[in-house]
């Protein structure tokens, strides 16, 4: 049976290949821009710096200053900066913070951004953002964030290294899972995000193991574009509702957190959600959905217990109330007592049950 849908597509110029880097110029022109000025955190700057060689006489400048959590003040700054050096187009390099910063300029300006991606975070392929003011994150959904163009190369993700490889794909695959269940389910979204899962299954256990592996980089690079699409038109649920949860009030890392909670996410949902898991189980080749992925990051090394990425024990409680306030659609009814068991197996690194 095909349920009644709505589908959205974001309408994003993708460009992707080993070496398509050196095709940026003539993306940028594409754009009718001529300055343009590359965006990274201070750790990239020099991939920030071969971004603007090979803009050459279309580079404005380089603004280094992308951080974590999108302060509005470093939004703010860039734009002034882009004003100073005149410049008529952002370029942003890197993953979630690189382009977190470029899509703040966006809202505040009419100029186009082009997005080189070199995480697995997807966030080039949404109009979302979160954002910091006064100690207080606001997320803001525009379509005036999504950048014009991406370029995937995947060579660009060989410096990735696998320790950061890892859970930046399980957060890429967090985004198609949740997709497959969300509010927006459509059987469009579904399949994009079913191709994202296998993709990212067949390249992540090459790139942790072999961080130069170009066939790995690239499965993984595809697969995380094609989540980026389901996180972009499918929604998010109780996965990321509790990422956000454990991640914000007890200063996790993002991609370690999502990689953690994502089977036990799962394993709660799955009763509600059979057509899901059986698509992820296709997608790994495996029997058992929340069982394939916590296996997939056993197997690439990350980390699989909150305990070992700093979540305090005795958190569970407050985050078991916070998750269920406000809480964000979910196909199974949520309950204190199911989250509160959720976050202990995933505290404690449980293999979810058969
Ligand atoms: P990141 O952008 O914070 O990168 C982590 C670190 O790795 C940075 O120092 C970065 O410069 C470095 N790095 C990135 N690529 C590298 C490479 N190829 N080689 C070497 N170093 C590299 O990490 P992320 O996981 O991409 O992004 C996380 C942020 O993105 C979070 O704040 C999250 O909330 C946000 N995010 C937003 C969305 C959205 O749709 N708005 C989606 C996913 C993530």
């Amino acid at each position: 049976m095909i349920d009644p849908f709505t589908y959205v597509g974001l309408p994003a110029r993708v460009v992707f290949g080993p070496g398509r880097r050196r095709e940026l110029p003539a993306e940028v022109e594409r754009l009718g821009a001529k300055r343009a000025l590359v965006i990274s955190t201070p750790e990239q700057r020099g991939d920030a710096e071969m971004a603007a060689g090979l803009l050459n006489g279309r580079a404005a400048g380089i603004h280094d200053k992308a951080v974590m959590h999108t302060p509005m003040e470093t939004v703010h700054e860039a734009r002034r900066v882009a004003e100073e050096l005149d410049a008529d187009c952002y370029v942003t390099v890197g993953g979630g913070t690189a382009i977190g910063l470029g899509k703040g300029i966006a809202l505040e300006s009419e100029k186009p951004v082009l997005a080189v991606p070199t995480t697995y975070a997807g966030s080039e392929m949404t109009t979302i953002q979160g954002f910091t003011e006064g100690g207080v994150k606001t997320t803001k959904l525009d379509p005036r964030m999504l950048p014009r163009t991406v370029i995937y190369d995947p060579e660009l993700t060989v410096s990735l290294p696998p320790s950061y490889s890892g859970p930046s794909g399980m957060n890429a695959i967090a985004h198609a899972v949740e997709a497959l269940y969300g509010e927006h389910a459509n059987p469009v979204t579904s399949l994009i995000a079913e191709e994202g899962i296998r993709a990212l299954g067949i390249g992540l256990p090459k790139v942790c193991a072999e961080p130069g592996d170009l066939d790995g980089r690239t499965h993984a690079l595809y697969g995380s574009w094609l989540c980026g699409i389901a996180l972009g038109a499918g929604g998010m649920a109780l996965h990321h509702k509790l990422c956000h949860v454990v991640g914000g009030s007890f200063g996790l890392a993002h991609a370690p957190t999502h990689t953690v909670i994502l089977p036990h996410a799962m394993a709660y949902n799955a009763p509600a959600a059979e057509a899901a898991m059986a698509r992820v189980c296709r997608a790994l080749g495996a029997a058992n959905a929340p069982r394939a992925v916590y296996d997939l990051i056993g197997a690439i090394g990350a980390p699989v217990a909150l305990k070992d990425i700093g979540m305090p024990e005795d958190g569970l409680d407050r985050a078991a109330d916070l998750a269920v306030r406000n809480p964000y659609y979910n196909p199974r009814a949520i309950t204190r007592d199911g989250i509160r068991n959720l976050l202990d197996d995933a505290f404690h690194g449980r293999r979810p049950a058969a």
